[in-house]
C-alpha cells in the first residue's frame, strides 16, 4: 500500500512559530510550535496524539481540528506532512503506516484470502459471492472459484448474493441483525429500535452507542438515522422542527439483507464528508 507516497517531494524546511497550540488550545509557553500547511500552529506531541486518536476512531484522512470562528479548519494533512511536523520516531512511523494502510484497505478494497492459494483476492462484482481467483486459475487447468462468504471452493450454480451450495454457508452479519437486542433511543419517542444496524450506504455493522439517533459510519463516513435508516439530512428535512423525537417514516424493521457498497457512487462525495468529522 503506497497511497501516501505521492507527495513526498515537498522537503521545504519546517516553519517554527511562537504561537499557541491549535490542537490543545495551550498558549505559547516558550516551546516552538510547527506551522502546518493550513497556517495553524501545533505542538509535535499533540499532533501525534491527535492523529493517533483519529486513526483509532477509524479515520485515515488526517485533518486540522483548529477552531476557526466556531467551525473546524478541517484542512487535510498528508501523512508525509504529519510525519515531518510531528517528528515521528521510527517505531511511530511504522505504527502510523500500518494503521493507515489497514484503514485504507478496509475503505477502498474488498479483499479476502483465497482458500486455495492464500493470495489476497479483490471482489470485482459486489453483487455476488461467487469469486474467481486469477492466480489459481492461472496455475490450474480449470478456473478456480470460491465463496466470498464461507471461503470454501465454490459449489452451486448462478451468481447468488446470499449463499452457495456448501452446507452451512450463511451470512453471520444477517444472524447478528436478526438477533440483536432492541433499545429505546434516548431523548426521543423511538422505542424498540434494533441496537445494531447495517450502514445503509456501505453495509458495515454498527452498534448504537451515542445519544443521538444519527450515527456516522466509520467506514463510508455517511451519517444516517438509526431509526428510519434514511440518510440523516433526509430524515431531518422530512420532519423539520421535530426530527429529534420522531422520524417522518416509521421505525425501519430489522434488516434482512446487507446493503452492498457501490464505492464509485460514493467516492466523489466522500471528500467533503471526511473533513467535517
Ligand atoms: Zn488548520
Ligand atoms: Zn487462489
Ligand atoms: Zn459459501
Ligand atoms: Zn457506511
Ligand atoms: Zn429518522
Amino acid at each position: 500500500m503506497s497511497f501516501w507516497k505521492t507527495d513526498e517531494s515537498d522537503e521545504s524546511p519546517l516553519k517554527f512559530v511562537s504561537r499557541k497550540d491549535e490542537i490543545t488550545g495551550d498558549e505559547y509557553d516558550g516551546q516552538k510550535r510547527v506551522e502546518m500547511s493550513c497556517g495553524h500552529a501545533v505542538d509535535p506531541g499533540s499532533l501525534t496524539a491527535w492523529c493517533r486518536s483519529l486513526m483509532d476512531q477509524g479515520h485515515f484522512q488526517l485533518h486540522c481540528p483548529a477552531d476557526v470562528n466556531g467551525n473546524k479548519c478541517g484542512a487535510r494533512w498528508s501523512y508525509p506532512e504529519v510525519r515531518r511536523c510531528a517528528s515521528l520516531s521510527g517505531s511511530e512511523q511504522r505504527e502510523f503506516e500500518e494503521k493507515l494502510a489497514l484503514l485504507a484497505a478496509k475503505l477502498y478494497c474488498d479483499y479476502k484470502e483465497c482458500p486455495s492459494c492464500k493470495s489476497l483476492v479483490e471482489r470485482k462484482v459486489l453483487t455476488t459471492i461467487r469469486v474467481h481467483c486469477t492466480l489459481c486459475s492461472y496455475q490450474q487447468p480449470v478456473p478456480y472459484e470460491f465463496c466470498w462468504q464461507c471461503l470454501r471452493a465454490w459449489k452451486g450454480s448462478g451468481t447468488p448474493s446470499d449463499r452457495c451450495a456448501n452446507e452451512g454457508c450463511r451470512d453471520l452479519d444477517l444472524d447478528v441483525l436478526a438477533s440483536c437486542a432492541t433499545k429505546d433511543l434516548p431523548h426521543s419517542e423511538i422505542h424498540g429500535c434494533p441496537s445494531i444496524r447495517a450502514c445503509p450506504t456501505c453495509g458495515l455493522l454498527i452498534e448504537h452507542k451515542d445519544k443521538c439517533k444519527y450515527v456516522s459510519c466509520t467506514r463510508c463516513h455517511v451519517e444516517f438515522c438509526f431509526a428510519c435508516l434514511e440518510l440523516a439530512g433526509i430524515c431531518q428535512k422530512s420532519k423539520a422542527g421535530a426530527w429529534f423525537q420522531w422520524c417522518a417514516k416509521p421505525i425501519a424493521p430489522r434488516q434482512s439483507r446487507i446493503p452492498v457498497w457501490n464505492r464509485c457512487q460514493i467516492l466523489p462525495e466522500r471528500d467533503d464528508s471526511c473533513v467535517i468529522l
